[in-house]
């Protein structure tokens, strides 16, 4: 074994490990294997999610800490739903989240292989041509209870089996009309085990294969043999495949491979008011629930990506909820919590007004314009300021005003003063209704010896407000995003559809904003704290002369407190 790996697994005694490295120091040190090689096989059908990058960052972070391979495998043997839009997406994912695959596979590069095992299969009495149809073979399968029945095509002969099923790759059968199942054992416990489908018959164009084919190799056979075909030690993939393992196993040391991979299961990534499955994900656009796959509100990687979610944040939250075999479900928070986390050290603070109510300083000389300096980020001190005009007239926000204050509203009211974010004190002197009595704009007065926001004889104030400029600030449109679903499992034993019943009316509310000018030049990617209201980003669609920002996450969690 080489030395590096040999020490990573003795660094490792030292840590507390979780059971998938448990399992790789063990196969290292018994010989088993002496490297590691993983992989990441999603099938093309739709945009990777949340609960991918959980996978991904278990595939690729393993391979990374044992200094060895992890390959991308498109696991394409289901021509009917697969294309290469998924393909392009699901790599430009992965890239984005910060992983580098070693090389690109697909499970359609083996179906030759894949071909010559069924046929090697046959060869050794181990398969066999059933002509029964679904029904029946699900009728003869049996129950977790009782056995199943044996096939009466079971016992064909070898010849038998190797002409019906060269008959069957010529075309000369219809779909559905016969398939070739695994000689197993019709009584096993395991229901995986009861002589399983390995080919199908699918007269279908795939996306790389094209028309070559009209028998298909289901995943369960597919898998273990692309496994061990590209030399992955360590195939780590969810707990529904727990109960396949014999079934993988199986197909490995009868055909004897030289590479007997290790199928190790871990539970599935679960996200409460989220759906983590790429049908559900697939209906929500079909149905025109969402605009896209990349929908801010969406749980996809692109989604999230246009919402302005960072690859730290995700990955953070990858490895804080750690790897584990029992099925669990993770709180939302904990994601906001890494975003919140990664984004108030990245993002400049912008002040942006998302409600507009206009202010006219009236003591201000009319025409006069200032430039104050505010701090880039307050976190990172060592960035320095930047510049904002202020100038007579402004705009606040609309809930920074009230005509009767509450108790503790320590924001602005009639005779009231309050601190405008490094610019000046201000004091409430007036202001104005519609004839519905909505407040159209309010009258104050400066302080001009309170400069920069600081206290000038040491009276206090207690609310600070974010302003904007009337005269130099731009309109934007502020897109405010929210959990897409009320319920904490959205899909709970419902239909495909029935999800729907559980949407947050709520999940979008677009206002006609003011911010600073500063923020024309955000690109995308940029991410900006926008002062008491949250972290933003531009939307796709933004441009320089209509500018559009959607809230990535308040700057603190709201429904904490609600529940
Ligand atoms: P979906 O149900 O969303 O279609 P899938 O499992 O069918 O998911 P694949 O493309 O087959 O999607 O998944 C690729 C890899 O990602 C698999 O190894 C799968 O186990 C893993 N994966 C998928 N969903 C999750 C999840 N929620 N948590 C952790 N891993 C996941
Ligand atoms: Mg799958």
């Amino acid at each position: 074994m080489p030395d590096v790996i040999l020490e990573q697994a003795n660094e490792n005694e030292k840590e507390s490990l979780n059971f998938i490295e448990e399992a790789i120091n063990e196969d290292l040190k018994n010989g088993r294997f002496d490297h590691v090689q993983t992989r990441f096989p999603p099938e093309p059908n739709g945009y990777l999610h949340i609960g991918h990058a959980k996978a991904i960052c278990i595939d690729f972070g393993m391979a990374q800490k044992y200094g060895g391979k992890c390959n991308l495998r498109f696991d394409d043997t289901n021509p009917t739903k697969e294309d290469t839009e998924y393909v392009d997406a699901i790599m430009e994912d992965i890239k984005w989240l910060g992983f580098e695959w070693d090389n690109v596979y697909y499970a359609s590069d083996y179906f030759d292989f894949v071909y010559d095992c069924a046929v090697k299969l046959i060869r050794m009495g181990l398969a066999y041509v059933d002509d029964s149809t679904p029904e029946q073979i699900r009728e003869m399968r049996g129950t977790l209870t009782s056995p199943g029945q044996n096939s009466p095509y079971r016992e064909r002969t070898i010849e038998e089996n190797l002409r019906l099923f060269a008959e069957m790759t010529e075309g000369k059968y219809d779909n559905g009309a016969k398939v070739l199942r695994a000689k197993i054992d019709m009584a096993s416990p395991n229901i995986n085990m009861r002589d399983p489908v390995i080919y199908r018959i699918l007269k279908a164009s795939h996306h790389r294969t094209g028309d070559k084919w009209c028998v298909y190799p289901m995943y369960d056979f597919a898998h273990p043999l692309s496994d061990s075909n590209e030399g992955v030690t360590f195939s780590l993939c969810t707990m529904e495949f727990e109960d396949h393992r014999p079934l993988y196993d199986w197909f490995l040391q009868k055909l004897q491979l030289p590479v007997q991979s290790r199928q190790i299961e871990f539970a599935r990534l679960n996200l409460n008011y989220t759906l983590t499955s790429k049908r559900k994900c697939l209906n929500l656009v079909n149905e025109g629930v969402v605009s896209g796959w990349d929908d801010p509100r969406m749980s996809t990687l692109c989604g999230m990506r246009r919402r302005g979610y960072t690859p730290e944040a995700i990955r953070a939250f990858c490895e804080k909820i750690g790897v584990a075999k029992s099925n669990s479900v993770v709180d939302y928070s904990l994601l906001e919590f890494c975003l919140r986390d990664d984004l108030s050290k990245k993002s400049p603070r912008a002040m942006a007004v998302l409600r507009p109510l206009k202010v006219i300083i009236d003591n201000y000389p009319e025409g006069k314009t200032e430039e104050l300096d505010v701090e880039i980020n307050p976190e990172m001190p060592e960035l320095g300021t930047r510049k904002v005009k202020f100038s007579r007239e402004i705009y606040i926000e609309q809930d920074d005003f009230m005509t009767e204050p509450v108790k503790k509203y320590f924001r602005l009211a009639p005779g009231k003063e309050v601190r405008l974010k490094s610019a000046y004190f201000i004091t409430c002197t007036g202001y104005e209704t519609d004839d519905d009595g909505n407040v159209t704009l309010l009258h104050c007065t400066y302080d001009e010896a309170s400069k920069g926001g600081n206290s000038p004889d040491g009276r206090k104030v207690k609310g600070t407000l974010q302003w904007v400029s009337a005269e130099y600030g731009v309109d934007a449109e502020i897109r405010l995003y929210d959990r897409l679903f009320n319920a904490e499992n959205p899909s709970s034993e419902v239909g495909v559809s029935d999800f729907k019943e559980n949407l947050n009316p709520d999940s979008l509310i677009v206002l006609n904003g003011k911010v600073e000018p500063y923020l024309k030049q955000a690109r995308r990617g940029d991410t900006f704290q926008f002062m008491r209201t949250g972290y933003f980003t531009p939307d796709y669609d933004s441009a320089p002369d209509k500018l559009i920002f959607n809230r990535t996450v308040a700057l603190k969690d709201s429904w904490a407190k609600i529940k």
